[in-house]
């Protein structure tokens, strides 16, 4: 499998925010948010960075593609069954469902909960790895920030709302909304009104952007709590959680 690091954190956003989690992060993305922190998962990465200790900033490196076995032995002297989910994140970890159908039960198997952190558009791959999953995390990109790698614009609601109704196989599922400065009235309310279509009792997560790349401004308070309450009309649990690593200065 290609990964870029494996290290030992707490979840940085969503509902868990705060819990101990090990991090594999995959290589590869074939979306281009705007606001992307990561940008350095977009393409599959020559080397995988592994946190030599959880709480140590030493790491050592090892060439891609990563055996299970060494990701499985680094997940092992990171103290994984410490933790208490595994997230699966990127990239993209849907681009790569094989390794993803190897690693999740044998991470599972260690003790934590396996969280799949995904951009939602890749049914397909969900169907064949929901039942190793215990939350699937993901997010619904909007047109007004989210090109695919080739540039071609969404709108991405219908593939979405496919995607969901996969997702439901698992114990969980959670559905994200970066808003920034730019995200549009009538994109959310598509969104808002197709997830109650599905499920009206997820738990709706809007995610003020942290300013990024080309994106430099947040969205106004102001703004966020008008949206908070029109997604309620339509939603059950809406909550409004920022990212958390840039205020904890960690990873
Ligand atoms: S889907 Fe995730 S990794 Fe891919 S560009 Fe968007 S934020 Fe970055």
């Amino acid at each position: 499998m290609n990964l870029v690091e494996i290290f030992s954190s707490v979840q940085g956003e969503g509902p868990y925010v705060g819990a101990a989690t090990l991090f594999v992060r995959v290589g590869g993305c074939d979306l281009r948010c705007a606001w992307c922190d990561s940008p350095h998962t977009w393409l599959p990465a020559r080397e995988c960075r592994i946190q030599e200790a959880r709480g140590s900033e030493a790491s050592r490196v090892v060439e891609n593609p990563v055996s299970l076995e060494t990701a499985l032995e680094a997940a092992r002297a990171l103290d994984g069954a410490a933790h208490r989910f595994v997230s699966l994140t990127g990239g993209e970890p849907l681009l790569q469902p094989e390794a993803v159908s190897a690693l999740a039960p044998a991470l599972r198997a260690l003790g934590p909960r396996i969280h799949l952190e995904t951009h939602g558009l890749a049914a397909d791959a969900l169907d064949g790895v929901v039942e190793h999953v215990d939350v699937v995390s993901m997010d619904w990109k909007l047109a007004s920030d989210v090109r695919r790698e080739s540039g071609e614009p969404g709108p991405f609601h219908e593939i979405h709302q496919d995607f969901l109704r996969v997702a439901l196989r698992a114990p969980e599922v959670v559905v994200k909304l970066v808003v920034t400065p730019a995200t549009g009235d009538e994109e959310l309310e598509e969104a808002w009104s197709r997830i109650a279509a599905v499920d009206s009792a997820l738990p709706v997560i809007l995610q003020p952007v942290t300013p990024f790349a080309r994106v430099r401004e947040r969205p106004a308070a102001a703004r966020l709590l008008e949206l908070a309450a029109r997604a309620s009309r339509m939603l059950d649990d809406v909550r409004v959680i920022p990212q958390m690593h840039p205020l904890l200065g960690v990873r």
